[in-house]
């Protein structure tokens, strides 16, 4: 049986984190979107294209196989073969990945995507576009957030976890600037979807937004019953 859950929200709000959690605890598949557009945005470095030429990443787009494979230790991606799950995270990507996200042509060919992975399936699909373009009628919709220097504190902590040196300053500045970005989209913009329950994770604990959001999908099972 099918059953949607949108997690929405900007870099640091918690989604990943909070969303694998989530899947493991209810037995749900969890789509983490944003890999995607990394794993694009990887291909574009390694091939060396210039992020003006729009066409060139298109071309790209159209012809690279991207697949994840979510586990319960997470999903692993795989672009053209290559577990790359890792690589995606690296500085270098995140600096690009919202400009080539924002290329019309490339979101229609991942929402696509997003699509057909989630086909279905019990899944809890976290993104920017999640609750108002790829699932508008989702079963359940959440909007995540978070002041922006409470999300450069955790993505700095997770770079560190995963070995990743990073500045402070310098995180909070790409969080700035990728909300800039993710924000004014012609297409796919980071918004509160109208029918989504707002929750502001700043002064929350991992496991408080867990059991928040835990409680909201069983109750709208209950209820779709
Ligand atoms: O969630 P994550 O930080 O990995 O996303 C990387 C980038 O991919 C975002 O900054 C955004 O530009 C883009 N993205 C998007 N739509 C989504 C998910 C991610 O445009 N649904």
């Amino acid at each position: 049986m099918s059953f949607i859950v949108a997690v929405d929200g900007p870099a640091g709000s918690g989604k990943g984190t909070v969303t694998k959690k989530i899947a493991q605890k209810l037995d749900f598949i969890n789509l983490d979107t944003g890999a995607t557009y990394r794993c694009l945005a990887l291909e574009v470095l390694r091939k060396g294209i210039d992020l003006n030429n729009e066409e060139k990443i298109i071309e790209l787009a159209n012809n690279i196989d991207i697949k994840i494979d979510s586990t319960k230790e997470g999903d692993i991606v795989y672009l053209n073969g290559e577990d790359v799950t890792k690589k995606i995270r690296q500085e270098n990507v995140t600096k690009i990945v919202s400009q080539v996200s924002a290329i019309i042509p490339v979101r229609t060919k991942m929402v696509e995507l997003q699509r057909n992975l989630s086909k279905g399936k019990k899944v809890i699909v976290e993104g920017r576009d999640i609750g108002t373009v790829v699932f508008p009628n989702a079963n359940l919709k959440i909007y995540l957030d978070a002041s922006s220097e409470v999300r450069a504190k955790r993505r700095q902590k997770q770079n560190e976890e995963n070995g990743i040196t990073s500045n402070y300053e310098e995180v909070l500045k790409q969080i700035i600037q990728r909300d800039n970005n993710d924000k004014n989209k012609k297409v796919g913009a980071l918004k509160k979807a109208d029918d989504a329950v707002l929750i502001d994770t700043s002064e929350m604990t991992i496991e408080e937004v867990v059991d928040t959001i835990e409680k909201l999908i069983l109750t709208r099972q209950e209820n779709e019953k």
